[in-house]
């Protein structure tokens, strides 16, 4: 009996095809396997009981950072003939299902082992790796997956690893496979001298141990990096990034040192030692750093290294500050021309090397929440992994994403594929990343997206980008306005071609091969003009709220939407939205009071400012140094906006009790709210509690957000501990949403709440509201596979264009 089984998922890249050889040979099949596009191809021949304990195998067993989807087989009745034994058969390319690209995969536990072991030939050989280790995706070039497909390709085997390589083992047919004798090599460029390998790896360790700074070529790019212990060291490393407060990230070089100083939870522990390696954000037991590192920040972000390189200098150096090479707010640098050299009043030295970097990726940020993982960045060893919709999308689509923390996607049949992150996009070389990311993504994953969706606000970078590199023009279809769904063009329409035709006589084994490859590719050309693809713009929170369903799978949900800023359908800026949404189509059921504030470019770092427009709302007057200017804008209605923020009233309470007047960085005001407020908790501060009034001539009797402002303001004149009030008001606005929530319920009979927006960083916040939900029997859902903040909105954009334009 045959067999011909197709493997889909994370199967490229991690010592999948080996690891089939093995399970393959132990029951004594003959066959074949091969990376084909992006999925595994088996052939297998033997008796039914063993291909069926074959086939048990491979649904139960997995090498360590494989990700199995699906499994598909089916039986071969015609003659087909297959090599004797059970061998590895070259690559081929295939566009029939859409490839699942590997991830980077941190350094693991035997790779480890074998760096800090002095008989091993790879004792300290800072770029050790094996199939279900290293660099993956950073140095991906085109599928498959395959040794000259990547960065390592400039570096030939020595005899040794060329027989490792082709023997049974651990780096069998491991692409990244390199050693001391063939691999990448170190060099440190020091100010006026540049050392090689070993000089180059001790002389680097000296000026760390020495408190000095260094720029490190890391996985996905340049970081700069010094001890976290020498506070004069971390406050230049400040100066050096224009980084004030924004607390930085310590490398550990194992989990008991973290253990020591913070306290881990299973779900922390699995999550720091996973393959994505993440900075993961803990809670200290004990303040083992200064200020200059975690700044005013009552977490600690920790991770462990994630290449041989990194675990080699924790281990000699101690626990290191890892940030990304750059200047706060833009991109990390990774090519070599791009850095600068080293001088006496920015690093001491660059600790390089030769294999080049062909993805930027940041280091990833994750936490866990009410039990769940939060994923604030998702980056190296996340990207370019596919969420998994649960659902087939009835079109491939592209989704451009927002503006700040921007992510754009593809997304097709059941998975969705978010890009890194690539920051604001006001930066130029931030639009440069992510055109280039667009290229690359639309290239190794072949989607052609029949649908294209982009944010409603009119000028968003994100929504200029979509249009050049799509060469689609014209005003987007609204969505709200949207019924019956969008007419495509017949030739996009989605292609459904999965596993009948796959299976089909096309795909043979071995030599013939290469002769489909070229007939498949022939039968891919676009025979017809392509006509311009529809664009869907979608409302920035309904987004939010969608990028909850797509996780979870949910048909209709109440969904609370609370963030910074996003373009209303009624030109507004929203951002404190309560929805019920049901499909893809949504009604907006009850918002925060709108509030006038002035417009300016540094409005988002002056909370003051913020508060001074609140409380002239209410008619009352507070110490501002431009009051004149101010009060002219805000009679006059002159470059101003009305806006329903959630984040905007966290800016304005947090300058009212004095916490926050100026912020350096996105949410610090927030953050620092919610500092005050977790204080109030641990020092047993007197509780107050709050009673939020109504707006009068609003929507649904919300509550008046710049009633809430002057209120707390005079309970702090009036001498209530800041900390008190700071967490009176995170604990009325739980309970303002579990009353809203109730309200929507007995209007839709609807209990399934989803909670998105970038507010929902805020632990605190979300703990009360997941509480004061669940207890009132409300089930809560919220983003685990992409980011809360405007980094997840892509993926919710994908989903609803890509329902609308079947017409649900
Ligand atoms: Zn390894
Ligand atoms: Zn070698």
């Amino acid at each position: 009996m045959k067999l011909e089984i197709i493997v889909l998922g994370m199967v490229q890249g991690v010592g999948y095809r080996p690891f089939v050889r093995t399970q393959a040979e132990k029951i004594g099949l003959e066959g074949l396997v091969r990376n084909r596009g992006g999925f595994v191809h088996i052939f297998a021949s033997g008796d039914e009981p063993d291909l069926l304990a074959f086939l048990e195998t491979l649904k139960t067993m997995s090498p360590p950072g494989a990700h199995i989807h699906d499994i598909r087989v089916r039986v071969r009745e015609d003659n087909l003939a297959l090599p004797k034994g059970f061998s590895i058969a070259p690559s081929s390319e295939s566009s029939l299902f859409l490839p699942i690209l590997p991830a980077d995969i941190a350094i693991c536990e035997q790779c480890a082992a074998e760096l800090a072991s002095a008989e091993d030939r790879r004792y300290e050989y800072p770029f050790i790796s094996c199939a279900s280790c290293g660099p993956r995706y950073s140095i991906f070039r085109d599928i498959p997956y395959d040794r000259e497909n990547i960065a390592m390709s400039v570096f030939e085997m020595c005899p040794s690893c060329r027989m490792e390589y082709t023997e049974e083992g651990r780096r069998c047919h491991a692409q990244t496979i390199s050693c001391h004798d063939c691999g990448p090599r170190l060099s440190l460029i020091t100010i006026g001298d540049r050392l090689a390998d070993r000089g180059a790896y001790d002389e680097a360790v000296r000026y760390l141990a020495d408190g000095r700074i260094l720029s490190v070529k890391g996985i996905g790019g340049y970081q700069l990096v010094c001890r976290a212990d020498r506070p004069e060291t971390v406050e230049a490393l400040r100066r050096l990034k224009r980084r004030d407060r924004k607390p930085f990230a310590v490398m550990f070089s194992a989990i008991e040192e973290i253990r020591e100083i913070c306290e881990v939870s299973d779900k922390e522990s699995e999550l720091l030692e996973s393959p994505m390696r993440p900075i993961v954000i803990l809670r200290p037991r004990r303040h083992a750093f200064s200020k200059s590192v975690v700044a005013d920040s009552r977490f600690l972000g920790a991770f462990l290294p994630s290449t041989g390189l990194h675990q080699m200098l924790t281990s000699d150096v101690g626990p290191l500050v890892v940030t990304s090479h750059n200047l706060s707010d833009d991109p990390i640098l990774y090519r070599d021309e791009d850095i600068p050299a080293p001088s006496e009043d920015s690093y001491a030295a660059v600790l390089t090397h030769n294999r080049a970097i062909d993805v930027p990726l940041d280091d990833s940020v994750v936490r866990v929440t009410c039990g769940r993982v939060q994923i604030l960045r998702r980056s190296r060893g996340y990207v370019p992994t596919p969420v998994y919709l649960h659902k087939e999308l009835p079109v491939a689509v592209f989704a451009a994403g927002g503006d700040l923390k921007s992510s754009f996607c593809f997304a097709s049949g059941e998975f969705c594929y978010p890009s890194t992150s690539f920051g604001d996009l006001e930066s130029l070389a931030s639009q440069t990343n992510y055109a280039r990311e667009y290229e690359r993504m639309s290239r190794l994953l072949g989607v052609k997206p029949a649908i294209l969706a982009k944010d409603l606000h009119p000028d968003y970078f994100a929504g200029e980008l979509l249009a050049r590199l799509t060469g689609s023009s014209g005003e987007p279809i609204r969505e709200p306005e949207v019924e019956g769904g969008v007419d495509l063009p017949e030739e996009s329409a989605a292609d459904d071609s999965m596993t009948d035709e796959v299976m089909s006589d096309d795909i043979l084994p071995t030599t013939v091969a290469a002769e489909n490859t070229d007939a498949a590719a022939t039968a891919e050309e676009p025979s017809v003009e392509t006509p311009a693809i529809p664009v869907i713009g979608v409302q920035h929170h309904h987004a939010h709220i969608a990028s909850v369903m797509a996780e979870h799978n949910l048909s209709s949900c109440i969904g609370v939407a609370f963030d910074g800023t996003g373009y209303g359908t009624d030109g507004n800026v929203w951002g404190g939205e309560f929805f019920h949404a049901d499909g893809v189509l949504f009604t907006r059921e009850a918002y925060l009071s709108n509030v006038r504030i002035v417009a300016g470019d540094d409005i988002l770092r002056r909370p003051d400012t913020i508060a001074y427009c609140y409380l002239a709302a209410t008619g009352e007057d507070m110490r501002h140094e431009d009051s004149d200017l101010l009060r002219a804008a805000l009679r006059n209605k002159t470059l101003t906006f009305k806006t329903s923020s959630m984040g905007r009233l966290f800016d304005a309470i947090s300058a009212v009790l004095e916490i926050c007047e100026r912020s350096t960085f996105e949410g610090e005001a927030a953050i620092l709210l919610e500092n005050a407020a977790a204080e109030a908790v641990a020092c047993e501060v007197a509780p107050f509690s709050l009673h939020f009034a109504k707006a009068r001539d609003k929507d649904e009797g919300m509550p008046d957000a710049a009633a809430i402002v002057r209120d707390i303001r005079y309970a702090y004149l009036a001498g209530i501990d800041r900390r008190a009030l700071a967490l009176a008001f995170h604990a009325a606005i739980a309970e303002t949403i579990a009353l809203e929530c109730d309200k929507i319920r007995g209007k839709y009979d609807e209990s399934r709440v989803a909670l998105s927006g970038g507010v929902f960083a805020n632990v605190l916040l979300t703990e009360l509201t997941v509480a004061a939900l669940e207890k009132q029997n409300f089930t809560v859902y919220m983003n685990e596979a992409v980011p809360c903040n405007d980094g997840g909105l892509a993926l919710g954009q994908a989903y609803i264009a890509s329902h609308l334009a079947k017409g649900v």
